[in-house]
């Protein structure tokens, strides 16, 4: 017999960022010399307190089921994170702690579109946000940036993208994978137009730590009390604090959504790890010191990446603002020969420059956007260095 896979399943992609990790680890396995720049997450290990941490979680007993929306002692710390960083008042009912930022996203889905109902998603998007969506039986409607506008989205594209059917947009700044970040009246800007248009806001916040400007990321949930209404705050500790593996994102909002976003999780994933959420009490407690190390670093390696980058014929490059990632313009080099075989696409000078550079990149038509490719900085500064060079070697036996 053949199973036949549901219809919403069958036209659902695999992640293509980790389809490209796991290709460049296959030809690594091979015996191949292979830069990674495709990585999504930070290359440091999970601070030691942290894991200490979750190993006296679990020495106290702290490995049963817990309350499906997070332990209280980790919505406290989520409530004045929130606090501290963005002078907002969150009540306990108004956190969700989901297993990852990204199962944040999903239950937000689940929880608000019915049928057709529309969520704008800028491109280039994060990967994950498109299917999300479909999974919920809704639309996402792509609203295109370039850099003509530092690939961020103005109020006016932001108000001609809004439709009968549009519930939310997403805004997440800094951005994957672009880098680029709303300036504090940028995001004033949104949110009145959100507030007046009433379309709500996701504010996917997991790079806000990671930022290379003189002043902070502003959440759209500060700018008002009737912005606040209008946003659910996404965030986690996934990248802030090198803990992806680990699982714990959450959701600040308005109660009744995250009150229904906690009716999809009881019903499918229940609480997250209770080892985790322990662990991620002491991520957000404890010294912040390892994270403005970490931003330091990244932001010498942005520096690096993109002037190497800048420097090759035919690639171009932002400075971008935040998280750990490149978005280069390679539209320059379509057109070109290698070998006989005419490059034409993000995925075949991807596939180029994995073969016959060994450096591997992620394509941009993953995030919607086919001019470009997109390169991470989450390595040391030698593979920086050495993978830039390969790369600029390769694009010179272009004809
Ligand atoms: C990594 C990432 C997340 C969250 O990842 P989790 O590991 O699920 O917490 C959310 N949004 C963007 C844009 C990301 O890159």
């Amino acid at each position: 017999m053949t199973i036949e896979i549901s219809k919403k399943i069958q036209g659902l992609p695999e992640s293509p960022t980790l389809a490209v990790t796991a290709r460049a680890k296959e030809l690594k396995a091979e015996g191949a010399d292979i830069i990674s720049f495709s990585a999504g997450e930070p290359d440091f290990d999970t601070p030691k307190e942290i894991k200490r941490a979750a190993i006296q979680a679990i020495e106290a007993g702290h490995t049963k089921y817990t309350p499906v929306g997070g332990i209280n002692e980790l919505k406290d710390a989520i409530i004045e994170k929130l606090k501290i960083d963005h002078n907002i008042a969150y009540t306990r009912e108004e956190i969700l702690v989901s297993c990852g930022g990204k199962h944040s996203f999903y239950n937000l889905c689940q929880a608000l579109l019915n049928p057709g109902d529309e969520v704008i998603v800028p491109s280039p998007y994060w990967v994950s946000y498109p299917p999300m969506i479909q999974l919920a039986d809704g639309e996402a409607k792509i609203l295109t940036t370039t850099e003509a506008t530092g690939f961020k989205v103005t109020p006016k594209s932001f108000k001609d993208a809004i439709g009968e059917r549009t519930r939310a947009i997403v805004i997440n700044s800094p951005s994957n994978p672009t880098g680029a970040a709303y300036t504090s009246s940028e995001i004033a800007e949104i949110a009145k137009v959100a507030v007046e248009n009433e379309v709500l806001i996701i504010s996917d916040e997991i790079y806000e730590n990671i930022y290379y400007g003189d002043d902070k990321i502003v959440s759209a949930a500060s700018i008002s009390e009737e912005a606040k209404a209008i946003t659910i705050v996404l965030n986690g500790v996934s990248k802030a604090y090198s803990m992806t593996g680990w699982r714990i994102g959450y959701a600040a909002g308005p109660k009744e959504l995250i009150s229904a976003m906690t009716r999809v999780q009881s019903q499918s994933t229940s609480n997250p790890a209770s080892v985790s959420q322990w662990a991620s009490v002491e991520a957000l407690k404890g010294p912040k010191d390892k994270i403005d190390k970490m931003t330091k670093l990244f932001k010498s390696r942005r520096d690096l990446m993109v002037s190497g980058l800048n420097d090759i014929e035919g690639i171009k490059c932002l400075v971008p603002d935040g998280a750990f990632y490149v978005f280069a313009d390679v539209s320059e080099l379509y057109g070109k020969k290698f070998e006989g075989n005419t490059i034409n696409n993000s995925i075949e000078l991807s596939k180029f420059l994995l073969e016959s550079a060994g450096v591997a990149v992620v394509p941009g038509s993953a995030f919607g956007d086919d001019d470009h490719v997109r390169l991470s900085y989450a390595c040391g500064d030698d593979d920086i260095k050495n993978g830039i060079n390969k790369i600029k070697e390769a694009v010179s036996r272009l004809s």
